[in-house]
């Protein structure tokens, strides 16, 4: 099959207020999609990317007001790591602990800086210092000045107690290749390679079991182009034995989801159409984005979502 690296991830949240503003305004990143969760459009769907909403800088919120926390760890995408430069992690540290954001200290992997910080909710997020070469235009902000700013995602790092099972779904059905290791992390790419595509297996012993709840990862998604290649992945994936969903128009993006041995959800999502399908890129996130079975409902739909600003 055909994958070009992440395509968007998932988490779960409790205020939606507050998730907006820390992925907006500490962040930096862009408000690209006010949605409702097709599932229980009670409740919203928010996406935070670039300017366009590109595949690999998408990170999306099912919001629920007083939700529970979880605990990232095993069975669980147990971290979301962010491309940023090289020369940003002393721009980086001061502002997380000038707006009093939990972070932990300063750490080295694959010769790379990480910044791990936590989310409102407790989310695990990495901003990844990378000497890699990462070309992506950042989001525009009035809060984070663009030679610092996030260029989309650089990895996810899947938690898991043994790797082998889903280092071969990884390898034999998705195109994955192994390209470094060092201690329990071991790390994949897909297509070009590079930040955006990476995949990283944890098995650290210390890692507890993951409990769902607010501040945990939902599922990952990889991109793939088109509808031809998504019917082809969903080919591969039913013929290597794992159960996998009929394809499910998003809207914005037709999905498929199936669960890898260790315990996440993985969906492979179309790069088309996107998130102008609704509403003009300039304007991307101020209009609530329904899709068409839901749209006669607007008016009761939106009187019962909470205010947002
Ligand atoms: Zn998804």
């Amino acid at each position: 099959m055909k994958l070009n690296g992440l395509h968007h991830i998932t988490a779960i949240a409790s205020d939606p207020r507050k998730n907006v503003e820390f992925y907006t305004r500490v962040l930096g990143l862009r408000f690209v999609k006010k949605s409702v969760n097709q599932d229980d459009p009670g409740t919203y769907h928010l996406y935070y990317g670039d300017y366009t909403g590109s595949p690999g800088t998408i990170l999306t919120f099912f919001p629920w007001s007083g939700l529970r926390r979880g605990r990232p760890g095993t069975g669980q995408a147990y971290a979301t790591g962010y491309s940023i430069p090289a020369a940003a992690v002393a721009y980086w540290t001061k502002r997380l602990s000038n707006l009093g954001v939990t972070t932990e200290p300063l750490s080295d992997r694959l010769g790379d800086k990480v910044i791990t910080l936590f989310d409102p909710d407790g989310l695990r997020l990495e901003l990844i210092a990378t000497a890699e070469v990462d070309a992506r235009e950042p989001a525009p902000s009035d809060d984070v000045p663009r030679e610092h700013a996030i260029r989309g995602f650089h990895s996810s790092t899947i938690g898991l107690i043994s790797a082998d099972e889903t280092a071969r779904v990884l390898t034999a059905t998705m195109g994955y290749r192994e390209t470094a290791t060092e201690g329990h992390r071991t790390r994949y790419a897909v297509g070009a390679g590079g930040p955006g595509t990476y995949v990283d297996l944890l098995t650290d012993p210390n890692l507890p079991r993951g409990l769902n709840g607010a501040g945990t990862i939902h599922h990952v998604a990889f991109s793939t182009g088109t509808d031809a290649s998504q019917d082809e992945a969903h080919r591969e994936i039913e013929a290597s034995g794992l159960h996998v969903s009929p394809i499910i128009d998003r809207a914005y993006f037709k999905s498929i989801y199936y669960r890898e041995p260790g315990g996440v959800l993985f969906e492979i999502a179309t790069d088309e159409p996107g998130f102008a399908i609704d509403e003009p890129v300039e304007t991307l996130g101020q209009r609530l984005g329904l899709p068409p079975r839901l749209e006669p409902y607007r008016e009761q739909i939106e009187a019962a979502l909470p205010k947002l600003n």
